[in-house]
């Protein structure tokens, strides 16, 4: 269940959380016509840092911008907000729900008479798959729906409608005992967790789905992919056959709310051997991000207070 917090901010000002309602007619309720973030807020020994908030206000302007979901206000607007949202409510670690959509004022599928409403909320977060699944892994399966086919709804924008296909992968997958579901593309091949992108460990390499595997380019993803590569790993962004699943080393999801959630079985097969050598590896150079043990090279962790 979400934990409220005090401020949300909306359309340029904060308002009290139980305020931040909208309109029953509001377009994106209807037509999913709203693109959106998910961004962490860690604790990190030098304090709050935001995890890559420049690229997710980047992509947020992206997935809006084929939309024409023309957000109203600069990348540095949103940035200052998200952080504002942080102070405001004095959250130190957090997950932080940047949202634009189109808002109440027509009906028609196009909503050319819709304003576009932008939002921001931050809430306290724990892991996504669960503390024990970060520890021990997690049991998935492939599930029978599939990802959208390139060309239908684009896959590698943030759009809330995609969410629909995602709810139906992870639906299944729970209704069948699993934690998670992973999606196949329409050509069969392995495209990613209803919510997370997936990498493989085959002969000490990482394996992980191209951008047109129907994915959504994940900022995690491009974080494990750079502290892979700085680590001597090799990483391999290619096309997976569903069998590579079945004999790997290694499994494991990244994503900000899945964080780097290790896989220990799919559809019943147990992965390897059970060690986990690498994803151990991954895990330590993501998580030291933020415990100060992987010194951050890229100003991947902005503070919150620029003073
Ligand atoms: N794929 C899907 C479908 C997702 O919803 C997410 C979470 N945003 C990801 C991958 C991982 O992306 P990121 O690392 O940018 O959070």
């Amino acid at each position: 269940a979400l934990t409220p917090t005090r401020f949300i901010w909306k359309n340029g000002s904060l308002t009290p959380w139980e305020n931040a309602t909208t309109h029953i007619l509001t377009h994106a309720l209807h037509y999913g016509s709203a693109v959106f973030e998910g961004i962490r807020c860690y604790e990190t020994p030098d304090g709050p840092r935001v995890f890559r908030l420049g690229d997710h206000i980047t992509r947020m302007f992206q997935s809006g911008r084929v939309y024409h979901i023309d957000i109203p206000f600069t990348h540095e607007e949103l940035s200052a907000a998200c952080k504002t949202v942080l102070s405001s409510n004095e959250l130190a670690s957090a997950y932080i729900r940047p949202i634009a959509y189109k808002g109440y004022g027509s009906i028609g599928v196009v909503g050319l008479d819709s304003p576009i409403d932008v939002a921001i909320a931050a809430f306290p977060w724990g892991a996504y798959l669960g503390e024990s699944g970060l520890a021990d892994g997690i049991d998935v399966c492939i599930a029978s729906w599939q990802r959208m086919a390139p060309n239908t709804v684009p896959t590698g924008l943030k759009a809330a409608g995609n969410y629909l296909s995602s709810q139906l992968i992870s639906m299944e997958a729970k209704s069948r005992g699993f934690a998670e579901g992973i999606g196949l593309g329409t050509d069969g091949l392995v495209s990613e967790g209803a919510g997370e992108n997936l990498f493989v460990v085959h002969k000490g390499k990482l394996f992980t789905p191209p951008a047109a595997a129907s994915i959504l380019a994940g900022i995690t993803r491009d974080t494990i992919i750079t502290l892979a590569k700085d680590r001597g790993i090799e990483v391999v962004e290619q096309a997976i056959p569903r069998e590579m699943l079945y004999i790997c080393d290694e499994m494991f999801f990244t994503g900000t709310a899945a964080e780097v959630t290790p896989i220990r079985s799919i559809d019943r097969f147990s992965i390897g051997s059970g060690e986990r050598p690498i994803t151990r590896q991954i895990q330590d150079a993501f998580f030291g991000l933020f415990n100060g043990q992987t010194e951050d090279r890229w100003g991947w962790l902005d503070p919150v207070k620029t003073s």
